[in-house]
């Protein structure tokens, strides 16, 4: 039997993706590795959101060369975002990449292994408007048995002017329904407690045959009542949708996590504006307030870009002053980076440069450390109830899991067992991890 080695780069939904390909592989009689060395294929998930995360893969790809000099019959195969981007210039540019394989081409990949398997090089990138890969019942690949992505649409086309994404995931499409609920219920049965479902924008999620239409909120309310011992997760929400019904769905039922991830790029409305965002500032701050009414409990998270085209000092302190006002519970903080092919590829110029983006970041970086360590320090004394996931990175004598607030809590096992729901007592923080005990351990 052949053997397929997957490694994957980027967002969730790649993680998502690769189970979906692994599936798709497994049904065509490829077996599946962990191990590289036993592989006859090595295919590789791709992200091409920023420019340092091609060239990982890159020079992942030029690493691999060593491996295949020792291993005669070892192909490789770039998939995902980046190889849609690139197309067959990146077999020419990487010359022991064997194929190429966009995020719509999936269902192709075996008659494409065959042909390389003939000494072929193969090409598959085109873009679908309604594929969604709803039939196929993903391979839970690195998973732990307790938490798993299902992906509820695919594609973005929101048009940001800085992301690449629209061009490399093509048109937004929704999933059935019905299959969404199937694959939670499935996982629940099996044993998990926690699904995250996944999209660009998943407020814009909307399926309908005839008069009857599912949107976001109804889809969530279904896979809700699946069980009231299944947590369910989302992301992202795009702030220009994010709805007061979907709170008020969120309030009615508690295992619905207590976590939003709204991403806000920046503070300043002349930004968001020419990052075609279509909201502004106020928008944002009355879709904060609109969470903390409904949900006085959640967390919100985000997404900053330092340094786009023109940002001027002014903007960059209107940024730091939102996050002061928000106070966000963590961030995924970035410097802009010119993507090919994108709005402002075409036409906007890059021109922050790199000392000052990279200054302006860390200003960011540092004030979101500050945050995050204040709003931790005021969990301490508080009491959660945890979805155990797992041994502790750094001590094999504490476990750790997440509250409803997707915060980490770090605990000496005691009784615990992974896949446990266990009240634990917060007793000390950093600015990433709470430290805590478990209430009940007899
Ligand atoms: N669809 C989601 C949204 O709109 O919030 C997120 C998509 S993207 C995979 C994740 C994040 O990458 C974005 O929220 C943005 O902050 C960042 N990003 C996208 N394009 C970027 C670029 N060209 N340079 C730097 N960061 C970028
Ligand atoms: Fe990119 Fe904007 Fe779509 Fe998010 S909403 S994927 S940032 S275009």
């Amino acid at each position: 039997m052949e053997k397929v080695y997957i490694e994957t780069y980027g967002c969730q939904m790649n993680f998502a993706d690769s189970e979906v390909i692994a599936s798709i592989l497994q049904g065509a009689g490829y077996g599946l590795t962990t191990e590289i060395e036993e592989a006859n294929f090595i295919l590789i998930n791709t992200c091409a959101i920023r420019d340092n995360a091609e060239q990982r893969v890159r020079h992942r790809v030029r690493e691999l060369r060593a491996l295949q000099g020792r291993l005669h019959q070892l192909r490789i195969g770039v998939l995902g975002c980046m190889a849609e981007r690139l197309q067959s210039r990146l077999m020419t540019e990487e010359e022991n990449v064997s194929f190429v394989c966009g995020p719509d081409a999936y269902r192709r990949l075996p008659e494409m292994l065959a042909q390389v398997r003939k000494g072929q090089r193969a090409a598959e990138v085109e873009l679908s408007t309604t594929e969604t890969y709803d039939d196929i019942e993903p391979v839970r690949l690195a998973g732990n048995g307790i938490s798993a992505y299902i992906s509820i649409m695919r594609g973005c086309q929101n048009y940001c002017a800085y992301c690449v994404v629209p061009y490399t995931r093509g048109r937004e499409r929704s999933r059935d329904p019905e299959t969404i609920v199937r694959e939670a219920r499935n996982l629940f049965e099996q044993g998990y407690r926690e699904v995250t479902l996944l999209g660009q924008n998943v407020n814009s999620y909307s399926w309908g045959v005839q008069d009857c239409t599912v949107g976001f909120p109804e889809l969530m309310e279904q896979v809700a009542e699946i069980d009231p011992r299944l947590r369910v997760r989302f992301a992202t929400s795009h702030p220009k949708d994010l709805s007061d019904e979907l709170l008020e769905v969120m309030a009615r039922h508690d295992n619905i996590c207590r976590c939003i991830h709204l991403p806000v790029q920046s503070g300043s409305n002349k930004m968001l504006k020419l990052m075609n965002r279509k909201y502004t500032v106020e928008w944002y701050l009355d879709r904060v307030a609109a969470i903390r009414r409904h949900l006085p409990d959640c967390s919100i998270t985000t997404d900053v870009i330092a340094g786009f085209s023109t940002e001027t000092e002014e903007d960059h302190q209107s940024t730091l002053e939102l996050f002061r006002k928000v106070r966000y519970d963590y961030a995924y903080m970035f410097m802009y980076s010119l993507r090919e092919g994108t709005y402002a590829w075409k036409h906007l110029a890059d021109d922050i440069p790199e000392e000052v983006k990279k200054r302006r970041l860390n200003e960011i970086i540092a004030l979101q450390g500050e945050i995050a360590l204040k709003n931790n320090s005021h969990e301490v004394g508080r009491e959660y109830e945890v979805l155990v996931e797992g041994e502790s990175h750094r001590s094999r004598q504490q476990l750790f899991g997440r509250n409803s607030q997707n915060k980490v809590l770090v605990f000496d096992r005691g009784n615990a067992v992974p896949g446990s729901y266990r009240k634990v007592k917060v007793t000390a923080c950093t600015a990433a991890t709470l430290i805590g005990e478990l209430v009940d351990n007899k």
